[in-house]
C-alpha cells in the first residue's frame, strides 16, 4: 500500500498537495522540509499529515524527491502556531510556514549546519562525576568556565569525552556559544523598587503557566528590570525567554544591556537588519539559547523550552505585519503562549487601547509601575505654545528658540521632534500652484534638499529636482513647509553655536544607533533633531528639553487611532526629557492647545485619556468594542477596484452579527500606479465574524473580472 505524505506549499492556494512517498525515503516526520515537483518545477514545502490513500487518481500522483533533512523539522508547536494563523488570519497554511524559515532554508540547495561548541548544562553545573573518571572531569571543569570549539575537542582527541559528557546530561552540542566576557550576573543589578517588588511578588508565582500580564509603567519606571528578573526566574528554571521589541530598534543596545546582565548564558537575535547567512545561522541556534531578543518575525522561532513571552513596547505599529499575512505579533505571541502553557508579558507607557481594554476587563493582569525608578528623575513638565497667537517662523516659535538657547547655555542638551523626513514635504510653484505631485501615487514627492532630489516616500519614485515649474515654467519654486532637514537648516542659523545632529530614516545606518548613543553621552551634541525614531529606548540623562513641532494633523485626522498614536508618541518623546537627576522640560507647538490630548498629556494622565478614548470608541462602536475586518482591493482602475469589492458585498454571505459597509477609495487612493479601494466588515463578536470570514473568502477566489490583488487584513491598524 503506498503512503502519502500530505505537504504545505508556499501558494496562494488554500489547500494541501497529496505526494507518494518512495520506499527508499523510509518515513518523514511530520514539519520536515521535503522536495516535491509542483508544475514543472521543483518546490521545497513541509511535510504534513501521512495517509494510505489519496484522492488524486494514482497515475497523477507524483512522488517526494527528496528529504531534506540537512535542516531541522518544524517542530509540532510552530505547525500548531502557523495552523492558528492560517485560521484567524484566513491564509494560506503553506505560505505562513515557509515564511517562518529563514530564506537561505527554504531553498532545497544543500545546507551545512554543525553545532561547532560544547557547553555545560544545568545538570551539569551542580553534577559530581566519579572520581575515576578523570578525563570527563577535567573537561566538565573546563565547560564550567568557557564552552571547547568542537574541533579544539577533536584535536586533543577529547571527543570521546565529549560524548560521554552529553550522554550524560552534562553537556550539550551548541550552535550559540555562551557569552563569557561579562561582569557577574548580578553586579550591575539594582535593588528593586517596591513598585517593582510588588511586581515581582505577583508576577514570579504564576511563571509557570498561561496568562496575560499588561505592564503599565511610565518611562523611565523600570520595566526592562522587571523584564530582566522575570527572565532571569525563568533561565534558573532552564527554560528559555523570547523578547519581542518594535522594528526600529535599538536591538544592540538591548542585547549588550541583556548579555552583560546574563554572562554564561546564550542569547540570539533575530531582525531584519541582520544579513541572510546571520539570520539563518541565529534561526538555527534558537532551540539551544537561553534568550531570544527580535523584532516580530521571532514570533515563530523554533524554542523548544520556551518559559516566558515578553512584549516590550507592545503598542507599537511594528508589531504588526503590513502585506503578505498581515499578523500581529502581540496577537500571535499570545495565541503561542497560550497554546504553550506560558505566561505573556505586555509592557507599554502607553499600551494599545485594545490591551488596556483587556486589563480594564480583567482578561488581561494590570500591573502598574507609577514612579520613574531612579527616585530623582521627575516627570518633565508639558507646556504649550498657541500657534493661533504666536507667529511661526520657519516653523519655530521665539518661546521654542528661547528655550532652546537657555538649554544649550546651561550645557544641556535638547530634541526636537518633528515627524517628517526630507527638505520640505513639497516643492511648490506660487504662479500656478502646482505642487510636486507623484506621478504614479496620490502624494506630494518629497523635497530632498541634500541629495537634490524629489522622493516620493510612498513608491519610492524619485527624480532631479526640477530648475523650473513643469506646469508653467516658473523658474522660481519655492520649498513648502518643513521637513527635518530644514529644521536641521534653520537650527543652525539661528542658533550657530550649537551642535545639531539630525536623525531620521535618511541618516540611519547600521551602526549609527550606537554611534549616536555614545556622541550624545559624550556631549558631543547639543540638539538632536528627527522623527519618531527620537522617541524610542535612547537614555540620555543630560537631556532636558523636549521641543515638538507640528502634529496637529493628527488631532483631527479621519483615522479612529491617529489621536491614540499620537499621545503614545508624545508621552514617549516626553519620556526622553529629564531621565536622570535634572528637571525636564517639554515644549509643544500647536495651533490646537484647548484639544482634551493636551490636557491628559500635561498631567501625564494616560490612565484617564484612554478612559476617554475608550468611552468614545464604545460610542461609535469602534475596536477594541467591535472587530474588523477589511477587504484590499488594487486595481488598475477605481472603477475596477470598486467592481470587485461590490461583488464581494454582494457575496457575503447573511449574518445578523456582521456589518458589510460600503465599498470607498482608500484613503491614499494610488500607490505605484495601482488603484486601491476598500470594504470594512465589521462586529461586536469575534466568533461571528471570524465564521462570516470563512464562509466568504473561498467566494472571493471565484470573482470574475480579477483584479491585481486584494487581500484580507484581519484587525487592520492602518486604513
Ligand atoms: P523603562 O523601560 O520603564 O523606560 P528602564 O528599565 O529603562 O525603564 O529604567 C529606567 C532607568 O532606571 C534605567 O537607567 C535603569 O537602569 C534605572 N532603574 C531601573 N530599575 C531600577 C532600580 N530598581 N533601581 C535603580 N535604578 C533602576
Ligand atoms: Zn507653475
Ligand atoms: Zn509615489
Amino acid at each position: 500500500m503506498p503512503s502519502i505524505v500530505q505537504v504545505a506549499l508556499d501558494t496562494p492556494l488554500h489547500r494541501l498537495f497529496d505526494y507518494r512517498l518512495p520506499e527508499r525515503l523510509g518515513g518523514v516526520q511530520a514539519g520536515s522540509l521535503v522536495e516535491v515537483p509542483f508544475g514543472r518545477t521543483l518546490q521545497v514545502g513541509i511535510a504534513l499529515g501521512q495517509q494510505t490513500d489519496s484522492t488524486v487518481v494514482a497515475d497523477r500522483l507524483r512522488d517526494v524527491i527528496r528529504v531534506l533533512d540537512d535542516r531541522p523539522a518544524l517542530s509540532p508547536d510552530i505547525l500548531r502556531l502557523a495552523r492558528f494563523c492560517a485560521d484567524y488570519y484566513h491564509y494560506p497554511l503553506g505560505a505562513i510556514l515557509l515564511a517562518t524559515l529563514p530564506p537561505r532554508l527554504r531553498n532545497a540547495a544543500p545546507f551545512v549546519a554543525d553545532a561547532p561548541w560544547l557547553v555545560v548544562t544545568e545538570a551539569g553545573r551542580s553534577a559530581v562525576l566519579p572520581a575515576r573518571a578523570k578525563a570527563q572531569r577535567a573537561l566538565l571543569d573546563a565547560l564550567r568556565v568557557a564552552p571547547q570549539a568542537s574541533d579544539a575537542l577533536r584535536e586533543r582527541k577529547q571527543g570521546r569525552h565529549a560524548a560521554a559528557l552529553t550522554a550524560g546530561g552534562w553537556a550539550e552540542w551548541s550552535r550559540v556559544p555562551p557569552h563569557t566576557d561579562g561582569a557577574p550576573p548580578t553586579s550591575d543589578a539594582p535593588a528593586a523598587t517596591s513598585e517593582q517588588q510588588a511586581a515581582l511578588d505577583r508576577l514570579l508565582p504564576v511563571l509557570g503557566q498561561f496568562g496575560v500580564h499588561l505592564i503599565h509603567g511610565v518611562t523611565g519606571s523600570g520595566k526592562t528590570e522587571l523584564y530582566l528578573r522575570l527572565i532571569d526566574a525563568v533561565l534558573a528554571a532552564n527554560r528559555q525567554a523570547l523578547v519581542l521589541i518594535p522594528e526600529i530598534a535599538l536591538t544592540p543596545q538591548l542585547e549588550q544591556h541583556f548579555r552583560r546582565r546574563f554572562p554564561g548564558r546564550r542569547f540570539a537575535t533575530l531582525h531584519s537588519g541582520l544579513a541572510e547567512s546571520a539570520r539563518t545561522e541565529n534561526w538555527l541556534a534558537a532551540p539551544d539559547c537561553d534568550v531570544l531578543l527580535g523584532t516580530r518575525l521571532s514570533v515563530f522561532a523554533p524554542l523548544s523550552r520556551l518559559g516566558l513571552i515578553v512584549v516590550d513596547e507592545e503598542h507599537d505599529a511594528s508589531f504588526k505585519q503590513q502585506d503578505g499575512l498581515r499578523y500581529s505579533a502581540r496577537d500571535v505571541a499570545i495565541a503561542r503562549g497560550k497554546q504553550s502553557g506560558v505566561p505573556v508579558v505586555l509592557g507599554s507607557a502607553t499600551p494599545s487601547l485594545e490591551s488596556y481594554a483587556q486589563a480594564l476587563n480583567g482578561r488581561y493582569q494590570l500591573t502598574e509601575l507609577k514612579q520613574r525608578a531612579v527616585s530623582r528623575a521627575q516627570l518633565p513638565e508639558i507646556a504649550l505654545v498657541d500657534l493661533k497667537h504666536i507667529p511661526a517662523d520657519n516653523g519655530l516659535t521665539r518661546p521654542a528658540l528661547a528655550a532652546l538657547t537657555e538649554t544649550l547655555a546651561r550645557g544641556e542638551q535638547s530634541l526636537v521632534f518633528l515627524n517628517r523626513r526630507g527638505y520640505a514635504p513639497a516643492l511648490y510653484c506660487p504662479s500656478c500652484a502646482w505642487v510636486s505631485p507623484c506621478p504614479r501615487c496620490s502624494a506630494r514627492l518629497v523635497l530632498h534638499r541634500t541629495s537634490q532630489r524629489l522622493k516620493c516616500h510612498h513608491c519610492g519614485f524619485e527624480t532631479r529636482i526640477p530648475a523650473e515649474c513643469p506646469g508653467c515654467g516658473n523658474p522660481d519654486l519655492k520649498a513648502l513647509g518643513q521637513g527635518t532637514q530644514r529644521l536641521e537648516e534653520t537650527l543652525a542659523a539661528c542658533l550657530p553655536a550649537a551642535r545639531i545632529r539630525r536623525i531620521d530614516r535618511d541618516t540611519m545606518r547600521p551602526r549609527a544607533w550606537a554611534e549616536l548613543g555614545e556622541a550624545v553621552h559624550g556631549g558631543e551634541v547639543d540638539i538632536l533633531v528627527g522623527t519618531q525614531m527620537l522617541a524610542k529606548g535612547h537614555d540620555f540623562p543630560n537631556m532636558t528639553l523636549a521641543l515638538i513641532l507640528d502634529t496637529d494633523g493628527a488631532l483631527y485626522s479621519p483615522d479612529f487611532r491617529a489621536t491614540e498614536r499620537l499621545f503614545a508618541q508624545l508621552m514617549q518623546v516626553a519620556g526622553r526629557a529629564g531621565r536622570a537627576d535634572k528637571p525636564g522640560r517639554v515644549l509643544i507647538q500647536t495651533a490646537f492647545p484647548d484639544h482634551p490630548l493636551f490636557r491628559y498629556l500635561q498631567r501625564h494622565d494616560y490612565a484617564g485619556y484612554a478612559r476617554e478614548l475608550l468611552a468614545e470608541r464604545r460610542q461609535l462602536e469602534l475596536p477594541p468594542f467591535t472587530r474588523q475586518v477589511l477587504l484590499r482591493a488594487e486595481a488598475a482602475t477605481m472603477d475596477a477596484a470598486l467592481a470587485f469589492l461590490h461583488r464581494a458585498a454582494a457575496l457575503a454571505p447573511a449574518s445578523a452579527e456582521v456589518s458589510v459597509f460600503g465599498a470607498t477609495p482608500a484613503p491614499m487612493a494610488r500607490v505605484a500606479d495601482l488603484e486601491r479601494a476598500q470594504l470594512l466588515i465589521q462586529s461586536a463578536q469575534r466568533q461571528a465574524l471570524q465564521a462570516f470570514v470563512r464562509d466568504w473568502r473561498p467566494q472571493l477566489d471565484t470573482i470574475k473580472p480579477r483584479i491585481a490583488r486584494w487581500s484580507l487584513d484581519v484587525d487592520p491598524l492602518v486604513f
